[in-house]
Protein backbone atom coordinates (compact mmCIF):
# COMPACT_ATOMS: atom_id res chain seq x y z
CA UNK A 1 0.00 0.00 0.00
CA UNK A 2 3.01 2.00 -0.12
CA UNK A 3 4.93 4.04 -2.88
CA UNK A 4 6.89 2.80 -5.16
CA UNK A 5 10.11 3.67 -7.77
CA UNK A 6 9.81 1.35 -11.01
CA UNK A 7 12.94 0.93 -12.97
CA UNK A 8 12.81 0.65 -16.88
CA UNK A 9 16.15 -1.14 -17.36
CA UNK A 10 15.19 -1.49 -21.01
CA UNK A 11 14.46 2.42 -21.22
CA UNK A 12 17.62 2.88 -19.52
CA UNK A 13 19.80 1.00 -21.78
CA UNK A 14 18.05 3.01 -24.74
CA UNK A 15 19.23 6.10 -23.31
CA UNK A 16 23.04 4.73 -22.98
CA UNK A 17 22.86 3.49 -26.54
CA UNK A 18 21.82 7.47 -27.41
CA UNK A 19 24.22 8.49 -25.30
CA UNK A 20 27.04 6.67 -26.61
CA UNK A 21 26.26 6.84 -29.99
CA UNK A 22 26.07 10.82 -29.44
CA UNK A 23 29.35 11.28 -28.05
CA UNK A 24 31.39 8.17 -29.80
CA UNK A 25 34.38 8.30 -30.73
CA UNK A 26 34.79 9.72 -26.67
CA UNK A 27 33.65 7.18 -24.16
CA UNK A 28 31.15 7.00 -21.77
CA UNK A 29 31.47 6.95 -17.90
CA UNK A 30 28.49 6.43 -16.60
CA UNK A 31 28.09 8.43 -13.37
CA UNK A 32 26.34 6.64 -10.42
CA UNK A 33 26.90 8.76 -7.09
CA UNK A 34 23.98 8.90 -5.01
CA UNK A 35 23.09 5.18 -5.34
CA UNK A 36 22.72 6.24 -9.48
CA UNK A 37 20.42 9.00 -8.65
CA UNK A 38 18.39 6.91 -6.81
CA UNK A 39 17.97 4.48 -9.55
CA UNK A 40 19.43 1.57 -6.90
CA UNK A 41 23.58 0.90 -7.66
CA UNK A 42 23.68 -3.03 -8.11
CA UNK A 43 21.10 -3.26 -10.96
CA UNK A 44 21.97 0.14 -13.03
CA UNK A 45 25.86 -1.00 -13.06
CA UNK A 46 25.45 -4.42 -14.40
CA UNK A 47 22.64 -3.25 -16.84
CA UNK A 48 25.25 -1.03 -17.86
CA UNK A 49 28.12 -3.44 -18.02
CA UNK A 50 26.24 -5.69 -20.26
CA UNK A 51 25.12 -3.43 -22.84
CA UNK A 52 29.25 -2.48 -22.81
CA UNK A 53 29.49 0.24 -20.44
CA UNK A 54 33.23 0.08 -19.76
CA UNK A 55 33.69 2.87 -17.88
CA UNK A 56 31.72 4.37 -13.75
CA UNK A 57 31.98 7.87 -12.26
CA UNK A 58 31.34 6.52 -8.51
CA UNK A 59 31.83 9.80 -6.63
CA UNK A 60 33.44 8.13 -3.30
CA UNK A 61 35.19 5.68 -2.59
CA UNK A 62 32.10 3.59 -0.62
CA UNK A 63 30.41 3.62 -3.98
CA UNK A 64 33.61 3.03 -5.92
CA UNK A 65 34.21 -0.50 -3.57
CA UNK A 66 30.38 -1.35 -4.09
CA UNK A 67 30.84 -1.15 -8.35
CA UNK A 68 34.07 -2.62 -7.95
CA UNK A 69 32.42 -5.85 -6.02
CA UNK A 70 29.72 -5.34 -8.71
CA UNK A 71 31.31 -5.67 -11.99
CA UNK A 72 34.88 -7.14 -10.76
CA UNK A 73 38.44 -6.22 -12.04
CA UNK A 74 37.99 -5.59 -15.27
CA UNK A 75 35.57 -2.15 -14.59
CA UNK A 76 37.11 1.13 -14.71
CA UNK A 77 35.73 2.95 -12.20
CA UNK A 78 36.68 6.22 -11.15
CA UNK A 79 35.96 8.08 -7.79
CA UNK A 80 36.88 11.67 -7.27
CA UNK A 81 35.91 12.44 -3.20
CA UNK A 82 38.71 10.34 -2.25
CA UNK A 83 40.13 12.33 1.19
CA UNK A 84 42.46 10.59 3.94
CA UNK A 85 44.80 8.14 4.78
CA UNK A 86 41.66 5.15 5.13
CA UNK A 87 40.00 6.53 1.85
CA UNK A 88 42.72 6.81 -0.28
CA UNK A 89 43.98 3.10 1.25
CA UNK A 90 40.62 1.53 0.49
CA UNK A 91 40.78 2.98 -3.16
CA UNK A 92 44.18 1.97 -3.81
CA UNK A 93 43.00 -1.78 -2.88
CA UNK A 94 39.81 -1.39 -4.60
CA UNK A 95 42.01 -0.49 -7.89
CA UNK A 96 40.08 2.84 -8.16
CA UNK A 97 40.71 5.30 -10.69
CA UNK A 98 41.42 8.39 -8.06
CA UNK A 99 40.69 12.20 -9.04
CA UNK A 100 43.07 14.12 -7.23
CA UNK A 101 42.93 17.93 -6.85
CA UNK A 102 45.09 19.12 -4.48
CA UNK A 103 48.52 18.80 -3.48
CA UNK A 104 48.03 16.91 -0.05
CA UNK A 105 45.46 14.27 -1.78
CA UNK A 106 48.17 13.45 -4.21
CA UNK A 107 50.63 12.66 -1.38
CA UNK A 108 48.29 10.83 0.41
CA UNK A 109 47.23 8.41 -2.70
CA UNK A 110 51.17 8.10 -3.41
CA UNK A 111 51.55 6.90 0.22
CA UNK A 112 48.82 4.18 0.33
CA UNK A 113 49.90 3.05 -2.90
CA UNK A 114 53.45 2.39 -1.38
CA UNK A 115 52.50 0.56 1.84
CA UNK A 116 49.56 -2.08 -0.80
CA UNK A 117 52.70 -2.44 -2.79
CA UNK A 118 50.79 -0.72 -5.53
CA UNK A 119 50.84 1.54 -8.27
CA UNK A 120 47.52 3.99 -8.07
CA UNK A 121 46.18 5.57 -11.17
CA UNK A 122 44.95 9.11 -10.95
CA UNK A 123 43.73 11.29 -13.06
CA UNK A 124 44.74 15.10 -12.15
CA UNK A 125 42.21 17.96 -11.48
CA UNK A 126 42.48 21.52 -12.28
CA UNK A 127 40.58 24.26 -11.00
CA UNK A 128 39.01 25.77 -14.84
CA UNK A 129 36.77 28.14 -12.89
CA UNK A 130 34.03 26.30 -10.46
CA UNK A 131 36.05 26.70 -6.93
CA UNK A 132 34.82 23.99 -6.37
CA UNK A 133 38.04 21.66 -6.31
CA UNK A 134 40.84 21.36 -8.08
CA UNK A 135 44.34 22.37 -8.42
CA UNK A 136 44.11 26.37 -9.83
CA UNK A 137 45.53 27.21 -12.86
CA UNK A 138 48.61 28.84 -10.87
CA UNK A 139 49.54 25.84 -8.52
CA UNK A 140 49.84 23.94 -11.52
CA UNK A 141 52.93 23.68 -12.71
CA UNK A 142 54.41 22.16 -8.97
CA UNK A 143 51.55 20.10 -8.73
CA UNK A 144 52.14 18.31 -11.94
CA UNK A 145 55.71 18.49 -11.50
CA UNK A 146 55.67 16.42 -7.92
CA UNK A 147 52.96 13.80 -9.60
CA UNK A 148 55.82 13.03 -12.54
CA UNK A 149 58.08 12.41 -9.90
CA UNK A 150 55.87 10.27 -7.81
CA UNK A 151 55.50 8.83 -10.86
CA UNK A 152 58.99 8.25 -11.99
CA UNK A 153 59.21 5.99 -8.50
CA UNK A 154 56.09 4.09 -9.54
CA UNK A 155 53.80 5.05 -6.73
CA UNK A 156 51.26 6.83 -8.86
CA UNK A 157 50.17 5.97 -12.88
CA UNK A 158 49.28 9.30 -14.06
CA UNK A 159 46.74 8.33 -16.94
CA UNK A 160 43.94 11.47 -16.55
CA UNK A 161 43.47 15.20 -16.47
CA UNK A 162 40.13 16.29 -15.85
CA UNK A 163 37.85 19.23 -14.58
CA UNK A 164 33.97 19.76 -14.45
CA UNK A 165 32.58 22.63 -15.76
CA UNK A 166 29.26 24.59 -14.94
CA UNK A 167 27.50 24.38 -17.84
CA UNK A 168 25.33 27.26 -17.35
CA UNK A 169 26.66 29.66 -20.05
CA UNK A 170 28.82 29.05 -23.39
CA UNK A 171 30.92 31.85 -22.73
CA UNK A 172 31.85 30.39 -19.37
CA UNK A 173 32.19 27.12 -20.41
CA UNK A 174 34.73 28.45 -23.50
CA UNK A 175 36.92 30.26 -20.64
CA UNK A 176 36.56 27.13 -18.70
CA UNK A 177 37.68 25.15 -21.58
CA UNK A 178 40.69 27.37 -22.49
CA UNK A 179 42.22 26.90 -19.21
CA UNK A 180 41.75 22.93 -19.07
CA UNK A 181 44.05 22.86 -22.48
CA UNK A 182 46.81 25.02 -21.28
CA UNK A 183 46.21 22.60 -18.09
CA UNK A 184 46.65 19.48 -20.28
CA UNK A 185 49.38 21.15 -22.73
CA UNK A 186 51.58 21.79 -19.16
CA UNK A 187 50.95 18.18 -18.18
CA UNK A 188 52.04 17.21 -21.60
CA UNK A 189 55.08 18.95 -21.81
CA UNK A 190 56.34 17.39 -18.89
CA UNK A 191 56.10 14.32 -20.32
CA UNK A 192 52.76 12.55 -19.60
CA UNK A 193 51.91 12.27 -23.82
CA UNK A 194 48.49 10.73 -24.12
CA UNK A 195 46.75 11.50 -20.65
CA UNK A 196 42.66 10.84 -20.79
CA UNK A 197 41.02 13.85 -21.09
CA UNK A 198 37.66 14.32 -19.56
CA UNK A 199 35.58 17.68 -19.06
CA UNK A 200 31.99 17.36 -19.57
CA UNK A 201 28.96 15.77 -17.89
CA UNK A 202 25.52 15.27 -19.99
CA UNK A 203 24.72 19.19 -21.46
CA UNK A 204 27.94 20.27 -22.72
CA UNK A 205 28.63 16.47 -23.80
CA UNK A 206 25.60 16.37 -25.90
CA UNK A 207 25.75 20.22 -27.22
CA UNK A 208 29.22 20.66 -27.58
CA UNK A 209 31.34 18.41 -29.55
CA UNK A 210 34.88 19.81 -28.95
CA UNK A 211 34.38 19.27 -24.64
CA UNK A 212 34.29 15.43 -25.64
CA UNK A 213 38.04 14.95 -25.27
CA UNK A 214 38.63 10.93 -24.65
CA UNK A 215 35.78 10.80 -22.05
CA UNK A 216 32.36 11.94 -21.12
CA UNK A 217 31.00 11.80 -17.63
CA UNK A 218 27.44 10.95 -17.54
CA UNK A 219 24.64 10.88 -15.04
CA UNK A 220 21.40 12.70 -15.86
CA UNK A 221 20.71 12.18 -19.27
CA UNK A 222 21.84 7.88 -19.01
CA UNK A 223 18.36 8.28 -16.62
CA UNK A 224 15.99 9.91 -18.90
CA UNK A 225 16.66 13.46 -16.81
CA UNK A 226 16.47 16.61 -19.13
CA UNK A 227 18.05 19.56 -18.32
CA UNK A 228 15.67 22.50 -16.26
CA UNK A 229 14.04 25.11 -18.79
CA UNK A 230 16.36 22.98 -21.63
CA UNK A 231 15.04 20.55 -24.36
CA UNK A 232 12.77 17.93 -24.28
CA UNK A 233 13.10 14.10 -23.78
CA UNK A 234 12.26 13.49 -27.29
CA UNK A 235 14.77 16.39 -28.87
CA UNK A 236 17.79 14.75 -26.83
CA UNK A 237 16.19 11.14 -27.67
CA UNK A 238 15.94 10.03 -24.02
CA UNK A 239 13.24 8.31 -22.37
CA UNK A 240 12.43 8.61 -18.81
CA UNK A 241 13.55 5.53 -16.65
CA UNK A 242 11.81 6.18 -13.28
CA UNK A 243 8.41 6.22 -12.05
CA UNK A 244 6.82 7.25 -9.09
CA UNK A 245 3.65 5.04 -7.98
CA UNK A 246 1.53 5.12 -5.15
CA UNK A 247 -1.92 3.30 -4.01
CA UNK A 248 -4.84 4.74 -3.11
CA UNK A 249 -5.50 4.59 0.44
CA UNK A 250 -8.51 6.15 0.98
CA UNK A 251 -11.82 8.07 -0.34
CA UNK A 252 -12.98 11.33 0.86
CA UNK A 253 -15.26 14.36 -0.12
CA UNK A 254 -13.66 15.04 -3.38
CA UNK A 255 -10.70 14.11 -2.63
CA UNK A 256 -8.15 10.72 -2.78
CA UNK A 257 -5.50 9.62 -0.27
CA UNK A 258 -2.31 8.23 -1.89
CA UNK A 259 0.07 6.55 0.10
CA UNK A 260 3.03 8.46 -0.24
CA UNK A 261 4.01 11.73 1.51
CA UNK A 262 7.11 13.69 2.35
CA UNK A 263 8.59 10.97 4.52
CA UNK A 264 9.49 9.25 1.11
CA UNK A 265 10.97 12.60 -0.24
CA UNK A 266 8.03 14.47 -2.32
CA UNK A 267 8.92 17.82 -1.80
CA UNK A 268 5.39 19.29 0.10
CA UNK A 269 6.25 22.35 -2.29
CA UNK A 270 4.40 20.70 -5.03
CA UNK A 271 1.25 20.67 -3.78
CA UNK A 272 -1.26 22.89 -5.76
CA UNK A 273 1.17 23.26 -8.37
CA UNK A 274 1.37 19.62 -10.41
CA UNK A 275 -0.98 17.02 -11.99
CA UNK A 276 -0.67 13.31 -11.38
CA UNK A 277 -2.04 10.59 -14.19
CA UNK A 278 -4.92 8.47 -12.15
CA UNK A 279 -6.87 5.72 -13.93
CA UNK A 280 -9.18 8.60 -14.36
CA UNK A 281 -6.86 11.00 -16.02
CA UNK A 282 -4.82 13.95 -15.39
CA UNK A 283 -5.68 15.31 -11.80
CA UNK A 284 -4.63 17.90 -9.86
CA UNK A 285 -1.99 17.04 -6.54
CA UNK A 286 -3.85 19.70 -3.65
CA UNK A 287 -1.48 18.51 -0.52
CA UNK A 288 1.57 16.89 0.38
CA UNK A 289 1.78 14.94 4.47
CA UNK A 290 4.32 13.15 6.20
CA UNK A 291 3.40 10.12 4.51
CA UNK A 292 -0.04 10.66 2.45
CA UNK A 293 -0.53 12.77 -0.71
CA UNK A 294 -4.09 14.31 -1.20
CA UNK A 295 -5.36 14.53 -4.60
CA UNK A 296 -8.42 15.71 -6.96
CA UNK A 297 -10.84 12.58 -7.33
CA UNK A 298 -12.25 11.41 -10.13
CA UNK A 299 -15.08 9.05 -11.36
CA UNK A 300 -14.93 5.45 -9.93
CA UNK A 301 -11.60 6.58 -7.81
CA UNK A 302 -11.64 2.96 -5.50
CA UNK A 303 -8.72 1.95 -3.08
CA UNK A 304 -6.32 0.14 -4.49
CA UNK A 305 -5.84 1.78 -7.71
CA UNK A 306 -2.39 3.23 -8.93
CA UNK A 307 -1.34 6.34 -9.70
CA UNK A 308 1.89 8.02 -11.14
CA UNK A 309 3.71 10.80 -9.61
CA UNK A 310 6.03 11.09 -12.11
CA UNK A 311 7.43 9.45 -15.51
CA UNK A 312 5.17 6.48 -16.95
CA UNK A 313 2.89 8.62 -18.70
CA UNK A 314 2.98 11.81 -15.79
CA UNK A 315 5.06 14.71 -15.72
CA UNK A 316 8.93 14.22 -15.44
CA UNK A 317 10.98 14.71 -12.66
CA UNK A 318 12.35 17.79 -14.50
CA UNK A 319 8.72 19.02 -15.18
CA UNK A 320 8.01 18.66 -11.68
CA UNK A 321 11.57 20.19 -10.41
CA UNK A 322 10.36 23.18 -12.59
CA UNK A 323 7.38 24.11 -10.52
CA UNK A 324 9.70 24.68 -7.88
CA UNK A 325 12.50 26.03 -8.93
CA UNK A 326 14.57 22.85 -8.61
CA UNK A 327 16.39 20.63 -11.10
CA UNK A 328 14.95 16.96 -11.92
CA UNK A 329 18.24 15.10 -10.38
CA UNK A 330 16.90 17.10 -7.04
CA UNK A 331 13.77 15.23 -7.27
CA UNK A 332 15.27 11.93 -8.28
CA UNK A 333 18.00 11.56 -5.26
CA UNK A 334 15.23 13.11 -3.02
CA UNK A 335 13.40 9.28 -3.16
CA UNK A 336 14.09 7.70 0.26
CA UNK A 337 15.63 4.63 -0.08
CA UNK A 338 13.13 2.77 1.79
CA UNK A 339 10.86 3.46 -1.34
CA UNK A 340 11.11 -0.09 -2.84
CA UNK A 341 12.72 0.10 -5.90
CA UNK A 342 11.45 -2.37 -8.70
CA UNK A 343 13.43 -3.28 -11.86
CA UNK A 344 12.58 -4.66 -14.74
C1 LIG B 1 27.49 14.59 -11.15
C2 LIG B 1 28.70 14.74 -11.97
C3 LIG B 1 28.69 14.46 -13.35
C4 LIG B 1 27.44 14.06 -14.10
O1 LIG B 1 26.62 15.19 -14.33
P1 LIG B 1 25.26 15.08 -15.16
O2 LIG B 1 24.89 16.47 -15.44
O3 LIG B 1 24.30 14.37 -14.28
O4 LIG B 1 25.56 14.30 -16.40
C5 LIG B 1 29.89 14.55 -14.03
N1 LIG B 1 31.03 14.92 -13.41
C6 LIG B 1 31.08 15.22 -12.10
C7 LIG B 1 32.37 15.63 -11.48
C8 LIG B 1 29.91 15.15 -11.34
O5 LIG B 1 29.95 15.45 -10.04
Amino acid sequence: MSATLRIDLTAFEENLRAVRDRVAPAETMLVVKDDAYGHGLAPIVSRAWLSGVRWFGAFDVETGVQVRRELGRDARVFSWMVFGAAQTTAAVSADLDIGVGDAATLEEVAAAAQRAGAVARVHLKVDTGLHRNGVRPEDWAVFVDRAVELAARRAIDVVGVWSHIAEASDDEDDAARARYEVAVAQLRARGVAEPLRHLSASAAAFARPQFRYDIVRIGAFCYGIRPAGGPDEQQLGLAPVATLEADVIALENGATRLGVGSCDGLPSTLAGRVHVRTPGGDRRLLGIEDTEALVESWPDAAIGQRVQIFGGGAPSQTDLAEKIDSIGEEIAVRISPLVARCHR
